[in-house]
């Protein structure tokens, strides 16, 4: 009997009505492994009306308490690395040590949650005006709800609930229908690390459970990272029903390669920011720009480096790049290197004709020169193995083409030009920059968001920016009278003189 994912409330796996569900696969062998529950808006209520008890309990526990809760779940979550990668590329693809990596990434968010007691102090004016104090706080906002892509089945989650957790929330998250259990384990995990029944929740569905959270009067914040359409209406549904809501969405990020880069160390961060995990990551290097004579070399080095990748089951050790999340979405990425070809595009390396195993959703890598702005290659978000390299004359029109480009998550440039390099980071409008770095995925005191069609919302995820995003803050005018003159007579032991 094929194996059926559950929702997680009140501190166990909870059972749904099985009314819909949706398959999910081993993406490296086509095989079903499992039906997800999707839940309808009734399945959203519980869970929610399970979080608004929480939040009101857990808004009180101690700094001290949240921070051993997140110290515990810090240790756990770092003892079940491999574990939880081994279920992301079961259900995701990604080579082993990518899902790795990507606990690891996450794991840094935990730890910069651990500072809560830090991080939400407040300030203090003491007379601000005679025998008038004024002091600030952040407070919980309630129930808050995390809904995440495919892509990051544990790091996306991880960015949200430790800062929204630590800060006194209930958190409820819906991760992607098509990579459910990595959630589990996180709700597994945060279960023995004792946080409290309720305050971590999760509800497994596609849109009608995203449309239910959105509409839920009790859920007063919503962290969603996807794609651009969705992150849309995520922003202006929520929004218009007076929630905060940060959506970050999609991208198509650019590579800057200088004539004085060092051309091995770009052409290996090209590779491999272009190919890793398939090119199914939101950071991902869609585009190279090549400016002036670095074109030929550059796309020589990186075709060099291709046929080194090898493509296959991202659970066997060896393997450099896993399959797609889909059949359907293999077959669109390859949809776009035949059009990139038919529209003019010179076809160096082409993954369609690539020797790939069995059944999985597999593609080959795919290098395109010559491609310009009009060709579909370069104006969608493809999310595939697919790198472009756009052939420029000089910095201002490689600047001008990043500028001009509709998303804005992160960019890079290669150069040993320090002016270079110091006027692309000032110029460039994109949210998150490298100078010789292919992904520049801030560290987790950072805060990570891109600008443009990649963000809507004026927080960036995690760091500071997401506590920020999960209290609200409260000022405080006090006067107290003069305690020489106490009504109550009640001798206070303050100093009589002033
Ligand atoms: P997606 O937008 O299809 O799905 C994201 C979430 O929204 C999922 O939980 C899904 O169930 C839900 N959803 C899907 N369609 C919906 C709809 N019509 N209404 C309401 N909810 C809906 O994205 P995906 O395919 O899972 O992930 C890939 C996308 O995410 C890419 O565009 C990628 O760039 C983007 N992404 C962005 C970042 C970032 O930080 N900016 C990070 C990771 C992924």
């Amino acid at each position: 009997m094929t194996k059926r994912t559950t929702h997680w409330t009140s501190g166990r796996p909870t059972p749904g009505t099985g009314a819909r569900t949706s398959p999910v696969y081993n993406p490296a062998t086509g095989e079903l492994i499992a039906e997800t529950e999707l839940a309808g808006p009734a399945e959203v209520d519980a869970a929610v009306a399970d979080a608004v008890r929480a939040a009101r309990r857990w808004r009180e526990s101690s700094l001290s308490r949240r921070a051993a809760v997140l110290f515990r779940f810090r240790e756990l979550l770092s003892a079940h690395t491999e574990d939880l990668a081994e279920v992301i590329t079961a259900e995701h693809g990604k080579v082993l040590d990518d899902a790795v990596g990507e606990v690891r990434r996450g794991l840094e968010n935990i730890e910069f949650a651990t500072g809560v007691p830090h991080l939400l102090k407040g300030s203090y004016s003491a007379q601000a005006s005679t025998g008038v104090d004024v002091h600030s706080l952040r407070q919980p906002l309630g129930v808050v709800a995390g809904i995440t892509p495919f892509n990051f089945p544990a790091m996306v989650p991880l960015w949200m609930c430790g800062n929204a957790i630590a800060c006194g929330n209930a958190f409820v998250l819906k991760p992607s229908e098509k990579v459910p259990s990595a959630a589990l384990l996180l709700a597994e995990l945060w279960q023995e690390a004792g946080l409290p029944d309720g305050v971590f929740n999760v509800v497994q569905g596609d849109r009608v459970a995203v449309d239910a959270l959105l509409a839920h009067p009790d859920v007063a914040a919503v962290s969603f990272v996807g794609s651009t359409p969705v992150a849309r209406h995520v922003y202006e549904t929520g929004t218009a029903r007076g929630k905060r809501v940060q959506a970050l969405g999609g991208a198509k990020n650019h590579a800057v390669v200088l004539p004085d880069a060092d051309l091995d160390l770009a052409a290996d961060a090209v590779v491999s920011a272009a190919y890793g995990a398939a090119g199914e990551r939101c950071m991902a290097l869609s585009v190279t720009v090549a400016v002036g004579s670095v074109a030929d070399d550059l796309v020589a080095a990186i075709a060099a480096r291709l046929p080194g990748l090898s493509v296959g089951d991202g659970a066997k050790p060896g393997t450099d790049m896993g399959p797609l999340i889909s059949r359907e979405h293999r077959d669109r990425v390859a949809g776009y290197v035949a059009a990139g070809a038919a529209q003019g595009a010179t076809v160096v390396v082409d993954g369609r004709e690539a020797e790939v195993p069995g059944d999985g959703f597999f593609l080959g890598t795919t290098l395109l020169d010559h491609v310009t702005p009009e060709m579909t290659v370069y104006t969608d978000e493809i999310f595939g193995p697919v790198l472009s390299v756009v052939r420029v004359d000089t910095f201002d029109e490689a600047l001008a083409l990043i500028n001009a480009n509709r998303y804005a998550n992160g960019t890079a440039i290669f150069t040993r030009d320090g002016g270079a390099a110091r006027r692309f980071q000032n110029e460039v409008e994109v949210g998150m920059v490298g100078v010789n770095v292919p992904i520049p995925v801030p560290v987790g005191y950072y805060s990570f968001g891109g600008w443009k069609a990649s963000l809507f919302g004026d927080t960036h995820m995690y760091g500071p920016e997401g506590i920020s995003f999960y209290t609200r803050g409260k000022v405080v005018t006090s006067r107290w009278p003069d305690p020489a003159a106490s009504p109550s007579g009640i001798d206070l032991g303050f100093p009589q003189t002033r």
